[in-house]
């Protein structure tokens, strides 16, 4: 059991090391964590020495066992897609009225039929106010394609489940990237108190995330080159197109490199090993070289049940997921579980003995040289 601490440790530990990604865990929890622009920041002094803020941090004594035994009955293994049933593609089916999505439409076509039916009494979503990705609570179907479409700068999405339980809702959905799926699965096995467990979380759809961007560094990028009112989507096309496309309200496209916007990356995520939001009951990302389908994966029963039954009652489509598609998504998986172990170890940051200093990240050894030796030649 990982020891909590509070929130100088917090500070210490997390937000002054740049290692922050903001995913809100710790935000509206107390009065004194909030999210400006894309930061977390303490506006008074706490003086608590044990908090949720701390437990729920993902980026801070992460342990994986321990949050792989609770959410999967099973240790962290060195498989480098996590624990999972079934791998398949898929994309929103006739329910969704033929709306066109960005990709597939996955992620809005689960969430829309959770709550109609009733499966949820809500769903914590992410919107965006010009370009500042923004948490959305939403208790109706209809609302779910309001949120569609990723927003590539990271979110304080957990800030809505937050106020969600606050506000005393049962059953929650939630999409979340993986650090976001991380921050729940902590507070769903509350390392806090044993007896605060109850679950008002139904299920979590997770998102794959290779980076995000940081938000201050994005919106100076977008408004030296077009001014960001008039921007009314962003997307990247799944590769092999190696662009992000910028639509204007006036119906232009702009295309810039990618190259260049992976310089806008907050350094969090280069020691982020999860691409596939490994601590989720479904996680969908997009298909490379088919921008109309997502890629599917199903991790527990709950999620089995759930798309088993929108197939059904034609919110998905599902088909079989190509050999290519499953080897470059294993490769890519891998390649960042190295890229960012093999930071995180250089930086003592992993499986740091308790004496010296918190970790960040904690598994067993031979998983560890398990995940760099089966990826060795990755870049
Ligand atoms: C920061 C980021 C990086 C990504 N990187 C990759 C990648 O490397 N490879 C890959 O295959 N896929 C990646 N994705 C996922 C991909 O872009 C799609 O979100 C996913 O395939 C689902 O598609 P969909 O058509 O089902 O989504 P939709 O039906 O359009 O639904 C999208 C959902 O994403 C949620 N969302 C949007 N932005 C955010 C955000 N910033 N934080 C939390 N939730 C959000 C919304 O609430 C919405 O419900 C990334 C997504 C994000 C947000
Ligand atoms: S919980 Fe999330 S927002 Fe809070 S310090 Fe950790 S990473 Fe940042
Ligand atoms: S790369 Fe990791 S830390 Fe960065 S936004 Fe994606 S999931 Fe979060």
């Amino acid at each position: 059991m990982v020891k909590n601490s509070g929130p100088y440790e917090l500070l210490s530990d997390v937000i002054h090391k740049d290692l922050c990604i903001g995913c809100g865990a710790c935000i509206d929890l107390c009065p004194y964590f909030k999210s400006y622009k894309g930061k977390t920041a303490m506006l008074f002094p706490c003086t608590f020495s044990e908090g949720k803020c701390f437990a729920y941090c993902p980026k801070v004594e992460l342990d994986l066992d321990e949050l792989s035994r609770h959410c999967f009955e099973a240790p962290y293994s060195a498989d480098p897609l996590g624990h999972y049933h079934s791998i398949e593609i898929s994309k929103a089916g006739r329910e969704m009225g033929g709306t066109q999505f960005q990709a597939g439409g996955t992620v809005s076509a689960i969430m829309s039929f959770a709550l109609k039916k009733g499966y949820l009494d809500g769903a914590v979503l992410t919107g965006r106010e010009g370009l500042l990705p923004v948490p959305c609570f939403v208790t109706q179907p209809e609302e779910v394609l309001k949120c569609a479409t990723s927003k590539y700068t990271a979110a304080p999405t957990v800030s809505a489940l937050n106020r969600a339980i606050q506000d005393g809702y049962e059953a929650i959905g939630i999409v979340a990237t993986p650090c976001q799926a991380q921050a729940i699965a902590l507070m769903r096995s509350s390392r806090l108190d044993e007896n605060d467990c109850i679950d008002p979380v139904h299920f979590v759809v997770g998102l794959f995330c290779t980076w995000s961007l940081d938000f201050r560094a994005f919106e100076d990028f977008i408004e030296e080159r077009t001014g960001t009112e008039s921007i009314a989507k962003v997307d990247i096309p799944p590769p092999p197109a190696e662009i992000m496309e910028v639509y204007l309200a006036n119906g232009a496209k702009l295309e810039m490199p990618l190259d260049e916007i992976r310089k806008l990356t907050p350094e969090s995520c280069s020691y982020c090993f999860d691409m596939t939001a490994e601590f989720s009951d479904i996680s969908v990302g997009v298909l490379e070289g088919r921008p109309d389908m997502n890629t599917l994966i199903i991790r527990t029963e709950r999620g089995q049940k759930l798309v088993r039954e929108a197939v059904d009652e034609g919110y998905l489509i599902v088909d079989g997921i190509p050999e290519d598609a499953m080897e470059h998504l294993t490769w890519a998986s891998e390649n960042k579980k190295k890229r960012a172990l093999k930071k995180a170890g250089d930086a003592g940051m992993i499986n740091t003995p308790d004496a010296e200093k918190r970790s960040m990240v904690r598994l067993r050894g031979e998983i560890l040289e398990r995940i760099m030796v089966a990826s060795q030649g990755c870049e």
